[in-house]
């Protein structure tokens, strides 16, 4: 669950936002590409030199990797460190509804009753479960986009403004983004939100500006106990490619084919 109130569908902010002009050019661009004009569409799409990446790192080459993230559930302590090393690292507003990566509580009593909560995204970490019954189990669940190799979020993209990288990050072009939301609508992973001031659609980059310099995702920085780990998906020796050999790992929500690359070790089936 994101806390995102933003993802509604609900109309644009009023005011000359340049997003809105953008919107209405598209949306005459759409209506003559439905009457025969192809190459209007064309023109609107990501160019294929910005889609290699936005950093342009001298010697980065983004055909070389492919990017993913493993997640020990038997790890996180739900300390909250990489919901705020996110939010510093990318810019996040810092309110209760706006996050890149968040963290949830599942807390099971014993009945067998189910309670999930993220209280501003785990942010603060968590005080002690509200609850009259015995606690059976408690666990942390780190949550942010999946960087699906088959992304909803880039099929209903109507302008290319969301893309996928030779490298396997989803990500937004701010110049492209016409603010529709569609995308918002179309990722069942609720990890995307809509940026209150720049009016575009925004989500997790997995810090793309760090890893094309060899760095590692914030979150995973900061993380106290290891229960992020970051690296290349396919066979290499990165800690993403051990951390894969060593766990039995799954991913969130694998029946809608959308085929994530945030692979979680022992994860439980309330998990949703
Ligand atoms: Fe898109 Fe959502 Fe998948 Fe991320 S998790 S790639 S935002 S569909
Ligand atoms: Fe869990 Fe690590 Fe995030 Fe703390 S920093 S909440 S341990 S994933």
């Amino acid at each position: 669950m994101n806390p995102d109130d933003d993802r509604s569908g609900a109309p644009l902010p009023s005011g000359p936002q340049p997003a809105v002009d953008r919107r209405r050019f598209v949306e005459n661009a759409l209506k003559a590409c439905a009457a025969g004009c192809p190459l209007i569409l064309a023109a609107i799409r990501l160019p294929a030199a910005v889609a290699q990446g936005p950093a342009g790192q001298a010697g980065y080459d983004p055909t070389e990797h492919l990017y993913g993230m493993g997640i020990d559930i038997q790890r996180c302590i739900g300390c909250g460190r990489c919901v705020a090393a996110c939010k510093a690292e990318n810019d996040v507003p810092l309110d209760d509804h706006h996050f890149n990566t968040w963290v949830e509580r599942y807390v099971i009593d014993d009945n067998g009753e189910v309670t999930v909560d993220s209280p501003n995204g785990g942010f603060d970490g968590f005080p002690q479960p509200d609850t009259e019954s015995e606690i059976r189990r408690t666990f942390f669940v780190p949550k942010l986009c999946n960087h699906c190799a088959n992304p909803p979020c880039v099929q209903v993209c109507p302008v290319g403004a969301t893309f996928i990288t030779p490298d396997g990050v989803v990500l937004v072009d701010d110049t492209y983004c016409i603010g529709c939301r569609y995308c918002i609508q179309a990722c069942p992973y609720g990890a995307r939100w809509f940026h209150p001031t720049k009016h575009v659609a925004a989500k997790c980059t997995l810090c793309y500006h760090r890893l094309v310099k060899g760095l590692v995702p914030a979150c995973v920085e900061v993380c106290p106990t290891g229960a992020r780990t970051f690296g290349e998906v396919e066979h290499r020796p990165t800690p993403l490619a051990r951390f894969m050999r060593m766990n039995e790992v799954q991913v969130l929500k694998p029946h809608l084919n959308t085929r994530p690359k945030v692979y979680y070790a022992n994860l439980d089936g309330e998990v949703r």
